[in-house]
């Protein structure tokens, strides 16, 4: 099975460090935390992977807050993009404070070979960094001719961060380009004291397969290499592969290829497989879930499921192995299929 496992992406998660510390952040992160990944890390880590998954198209620097590794942040994206990958942060927007400095990182990003922006905000993340400082970061980035996302965590019964940056005029001047948009996230309590938030479960959603396994090669500002970078990864010790030691990346992350679980996470996804193992019981663990992740935390995390897993997985086998394996044939097919078409046109 070592041979159907080509993942697309790699996540650089290089520090978890940030200038904010929300409420809720699933790392815990904060001004106070130490521990960053330098370039010459990143870069011959980069190497690495993609000479060992030519499949590889396109690398992710977050945290924590990515922009805090300034130059080093730089010259990790201008590898990453002479290797030929598409290359994305993830950022607060925490530096677009004024127009000037705004546009003088986004030029920065831009000349070092930065193609996509995503920037998080809602109203956990406004108490550090305000609407206005989102907003510059979003008409520096367009300008400099970075495809931008702002993703938005869901809106408390008092707060009015979504609406409220979408009918701001610079913002809708840029929904108009195709390289700008603005979109909905869930968001995910970690502490037993969060503010619950109106957001009703997409089932259909949740009920689907995990798409990070076996598609993203994770590194995490300790240099161990991780199975995904979900929201709950640091959670679940069965997503950690090990450290990376400067040869080992594939080794690492071509063990999970005698792991069941990671198929099934890959074909039905956490909240299906807690659905299929519990029958009826099922729903006193998944009421609160709107998240997958949070759906993954609960399955890895709660002793009665996991005994329940280790009882019942056997029958489950053939199925979720065939599925895998179609999957992949479908997908193959597809490939070839496009590559036909693009030959015939
Ligand atoms: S901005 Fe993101 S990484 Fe930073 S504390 Fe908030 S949720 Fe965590
Ligand atoms: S659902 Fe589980 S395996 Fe998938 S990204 Fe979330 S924590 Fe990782």
């Amino acid at each position: 099975m070592k041979e159907t496992i080509r993942p697309s992406t790699v996540t650089v998660l290089c520090t978890y460090q940030c200038t904010a510390a929300c409420q809720q952040c699933c790392f815990e992160s904060s001004p106070r935390v130490k521990g960053a990944l330098d370039s010459a890390f990143i870069c011959s880590r980069l190497s690495e992977i993609k000479e060992s998954f030519p499949s590889i198209s396109i690398v992710v620097f977050t945290g924590g807050e990515a922009l805090l590794l300034k130059d080093e942040l730089l010259k990790s994206i201008s590898h990453a993009s002479s290797l030929g990958l598409k290359v994305r942060v993830v950022s607060n927007g925490f530096w677009a404070k004024r127009m000037d400095g705004a546009l003088r990182t986004a030029r920065a990003l831009s000349e070092s070979g930065l193609t996509e922006l995503n920037i998080s905000t809602g109203r956990d993340h406004q108490q550090f960094v305000p609407e206005e400082s989102i907003i510059n970061a979003c008409i520096a980035a367009v300008e400099k001719g970075i495809t931008t996302a702002v993703s938005i965590e869901t809106d408390t019964e008092e707060s009015d961060c979504l609406h409220s940056l979408r009918r701001d005029p610079r913002i809708e001047a840029l929904l108009k380009r195709e390289n700008f948009k603005i979109f909905n996230n869930f968001w995910m309590p970690f502490h037993t004291d969060a503010q619950r938030r109106q957001q009703s479960p997409d089932l259909d959603l949740l009920r689907k397969g995990c798409s990070q396994v076996f598609d993203n090669v994770v590194i995490t500002p300790h240099g161990n290499i991780s199975a995904c970078c979900g929201l709950t990864l640091e959670h679940i010790p069965e997503m950690r592969l090990g450290k990376s030691n400067g040869t080992n990346i594939a080794e690492l992350y071509l063990s999970q290829a005698d792991d069941f679980m990671k198929y099934w996470l890959r074909v039905e996804g956490p909240y299906r497989i807690i659905e299929t193992v519990m029958g009826d019981d099922a729903g006193k663990y998944v009421e609160d879930v709107v998240h997958g992740c949070q759906a993954c935390a609960i399955l890895h995390k709660t002793p009665e499921i996991r005994e329940r897993l280790l009882e019942n997985y056997e029958v489950h086998v053939a199925s979720v192995m065939t599925r895998y394996a179609l999957e992949n044939a479908t997908k193959g097919i597809e490939i070839s299929k496009t590559k036909e078409m693009a030959r015939e046109a």
